[in-house]
C-alpha cells in the first residue's frame, strides 16, 4: 500500500515548497511512484503538477463571492464542499494503489483550517481506514530562532500530533539561511532550553519549566529531520525516516483493530 504523507504547518513554513522538493526527491532521485494532492483552493502557483487538484473542481472566488465570505471562511467553505465529495478521491486512489509508493497531500496555508475543522478530520479519517497515514509537520527553522518561538511552534505541533493521533515528523524546514542544531540540542536537553529562556526573557521560565514533563515525552515520540526545500539538503535522510513511520502506522493501527475484535 501507498504511504500517504499529511503536510501540514503554520502559514508561510514551506508546505507548498516541501510538497514540490518532496515529489521530485522521491520521483527523481528515488524511483518512487508518486502522487500528488493539492488541497489548498487559494493558492496560486504550485512547485509540482498535482494529480488531483481542489482547484479543479472548487473556485475559491466564486465561493467567496457566493457565499459572500472573507478569505478563511471562503478556504474552509471550499473545504467542506471538497470533503463531500472525497469518496471519489478515495475511489481514484483505490484504483492506483498497486502502482503507487506514496501519496503526498498538501494544506491550506493556515494551519487551523485543517488541524480544527470537520472537513479535515473526515479527510484524515477516510484516507487512514484505507491506507497507512503519516503526518509531516513543517517548522519554519527561521522562526525557531527564539527559544520562546521555538517553544510555541513545538506546542502547536503537539496539538497537531494529538489530535490527529497519527506517526510524527517534524521537518525543519529552510535550514539553508539557519542550522536547526539548536533546536536540535534544546529538544535533547531541557536545561540548555531552560538556560537559554532565562537568558532571552524571564517571565517565561516557570512557565517553561511547567511544559517540561509534557513536552519531553512529546519530543521522545516524534522523527525530526532538518532539510531546505529550497536546496534539498537533508533529504537523504528522509525514505528512512518515511517508511518508519510508516511502520510505526501499521504496527498501532493493527493493535487497535486487535483491541475493537
Ligand atoms: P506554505 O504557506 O506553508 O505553503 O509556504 P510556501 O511553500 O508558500 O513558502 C512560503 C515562503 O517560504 C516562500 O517564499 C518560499 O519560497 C519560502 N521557502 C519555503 N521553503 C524554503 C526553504 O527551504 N528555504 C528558503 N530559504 N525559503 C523557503
Ligand atoms: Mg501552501
Amino acid at each position: 500500500l501507498p504511504t500517504v504523507i499529511i503536510v501540514i504547518g503554520m502559514a508561510g513554513s514551506g508546505k507548498t515548497t516541501y510538497v514540490g522538493a518532496l515529489y521530485n526527491y522521491l520521483k527523481k532521485e528515488c524511483k518512487k511512484k508518486v502522487y500528488a494532492i493539492n488541497l489548498d483552493p487559494a493558492v496560486k502557483h504550485l512547485h509540482y503538477t498535482a494529480n488531483i487538484d481542489i482547484r479543479d473542481s472548487i473556485k475559491y472566488h466564486e465561493v467567496m463571492k457566493q457565499y459572500k465570505l472573507g478569505p478563511n471562511g471562503a478556504i474552509m467553505t471550499c473545504l467542506n464542499l471538497f470533503a463531500t465529495r472525497f469518496d471519489k478521491v478515495i475511489e481514484i486512489l483505490e484504483k492506483r494503489k498497486n502502482k503507487l509508493n506514496y501519496i503526498i497531500v498538501d494544506t491550506p496555508g493556515q494551519i487551523e483550517v485543517f488541524n480544527w475543522s470537520a472537513s479535515g478530520n473526515i479527510i484524515l479519517e477516510t484516507l487512514s481506514v484505507s491506507f497507512p497515514v503519516v503526518i509531516n509537520y513543517i517548522v519554519d527553522t527561521v522562526r525557531c530562532e527564539r527559544p520562546i518561538t521555538f517553544m510555541s511552534n513545538m506546542l502547536y505541533a503537539c496539538s497537531v500530533l494529538y489530535k490527529t493521533r497519527l506517526p510524527f515528523l517534524a521537518c525543519f524546514n529552510k535550514i539553508d539561511v539557519i542550522k536547526h542544531d539548536k533546536c536540535i540540542e534544546w529538544m535533547k536537553n531541557y536545561d540548555t532550553f531552560s538556560d537559554d529562556v532565562l537568558n532571552d526573557e524571564s517571565y517565561m521560565a516557570s512557565f517553561s519549566r511547567s511544559c517540561a514533563l509534557m513536552i519531553n515525552e512529546f519530543y521522545e515520540g516524534i522523527k525530526t529531520i532538518g532539510v531546505s526545500s529550497k536546496t534539498n539538503e537533508g533529504f537523504n535522510n528522509i525514505l528512512k525516516k518515511l517508511e518508519y513511520l510508516k511502520e510505526e502506522f501499521i504496527i498501532d493501527y493493527v493493535s487497535i483493530i486487535d483491541k475493537q475484535m
